[in-house]
């Protein structure tokens, strides 16, 4: 149970601490930087690590590869007994820096504007100042961690940030990502997986006039191809995986036989089980020759895999529930959504984990991004008790 002498301390840490979230969160959004835009990313990634050092967390700076930003954590309590708390988020955004102007953040009418103020610099802001407050009132049962990678949004394409995910979760209490909230107050319990395959005919190139009997035209084979891989998604519209041509490209000159065609293909799967039927039929398709002396390929490029709705994930979400139910808090129910997120690879590790428990806004990865001020100290508010329920969780 949540004291009341807890909720009061909490009450007023927030009136104490209200201008400097605001302020903190301002700093983050104005830094900007998304993956490519590494001396950005870094000046964030210093700035996490000053401030993780002025609440005294044993922090660390990991690289991940050359091109990526790196990871900064830290650890309130590195030496109680327990498993570890995890708080995890990224602080790449999807915009490039200085596409709206320098210094872009704002408020207006409660709400705050700028680039990743809601996917998800909120989300950050609010672990920080739960993790300041547990200092503060002397919260030592447990060690909490602050983990946030700065190249999620490119799924840490190049680097290593998903092998540090899997060792840093692998023998946790649990975790809470701190993507944004909707509007509509739901946790996240589950997300697609999205799958990137390329699908690669080879024909036989020929002079379309005197020889045109000796190609074999790619570009028709792979029609066939398209046909049958969308064919492959399901008719009812809850399905378990979606397949989906989006680009096609062959040929060189309109007077040759192609002797090559490709297509990019864009999978989504609930599960593991719902990737491999999808994958089998697929494979079907393309096994299948429609023009003689063709081959085909198909080849799996980029995995970012699904967040499955574990035993483990629905009993961290029930805690968190409860908790909110208990203090009168906004957390409305859990939902599963069509976006990829790094709660994927803490509940493949068998791990408990929440997803969205940041900041509640709208229009992430557009311009028109918004997160409501006072949804930052709710949520800091909710985790605090929570961190306080741990108990719970085991
Ligand atoms: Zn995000």
């Amino acid at each position: 149970m949540v004291s009341e002498y807890l909720l009061e301390k909490i009450e007023g840490y927030l009136q104490e601490n209200q201008t400097a979230m605001v302020d903190f969160l301002r700093d983050l959004v104005n830094l900007e930087g998304k993956h490519g835009e590494k001396a950005h990313l870094l000046k964030t990634a210093g700035f996490l690590r000053e401030k993780f050092e002025e609440i005294g967390l044993a922090t660390d700076v990991i690289e991940v590869g050359a091109e990526n930003a790196p990871i900064v954590t830290g650890v309130l309590n590195p030496d109680a007994p327990g498993k570890e708390i995890l708080f995890t988020g990224h602080y790449d955004t999807v915009f490039a820096a200085g596409s709206r102007g320098e210094k872009p953040f704002y408020i207006e009418d409660g709400k705050a504007y700028g680039p990743g103020v809601c996917d998800m610099k909120g989300g950050i802001t609010i672990a920080y100042f739960v993790v300041k407050a547990l200092g503060e009132f002397g919260f030592t049962d447990a060690p909490v961690r602050l983990f946030f990678v700065g190249d999620e949004e490119v799924n840490h394409q190049g680097g290593n940030a998903i092998a540090q995910f899997k060792a840093f979760t692998k023998d946790i209490l649990v975790a809470f990502n701190m993507e944004n909230r909707y509007e509509s107050g739901e946790l996240c319990v589950g997300r697609k997986g999205c799958y990137e395959f390329k699908c690669i005919v080879h024909g036989v190139a020929a002079h379309p006039g005197h020889a045109y009997d000796d190609g074999r035209n790619a570009i028709e084979e792979m029609s066939h191809k398209v046909i049958g891989l969308q064919a492959v998604t399901p008719k009812e519209t809850d399905r378990d995986y979606s397949v989906n041509v989006g680009t096609i490209t062959g040929g060189t000159v309109v007077n040759g036989v192609p002797d090559y065609c490709e297509a990019m293909i864009d999978v989504r799967v609930k599960s593991f089980a719902a990737l491999d039927a999808c994958q089998k039929k697929m494979e079907e398709v393309c096994a299948e020759t429609f023009i003689e002396g063709t081959t085909t390929e198909l080849i799996l490029s980029d995995p970012m895999i699904p967040f499955e709705s574990t035993e483990a994930v629905l009993h961290a979400y029930g805690v968190v529930k409860a908790v909110s139910d208990q203090i009168g808090g906004t957390v409305t129910g859990s939902i599963s959504v069509g976006g990829s997120s790094d709660a994927a690879y803490i509940a493949a590790n068998g791990a408990k984990v929440v997803c969205q428990c940041g900041a509640t806004g709208a229009f992430t990865h557009n311009i028109r991004e918004y997160s409501h001020v006072d949804s930052l100290y709710e949520a800091v508010r909710l985790f605090v008790c929570t961190v306080y329920s741990y108990p719970l969780f085991r």
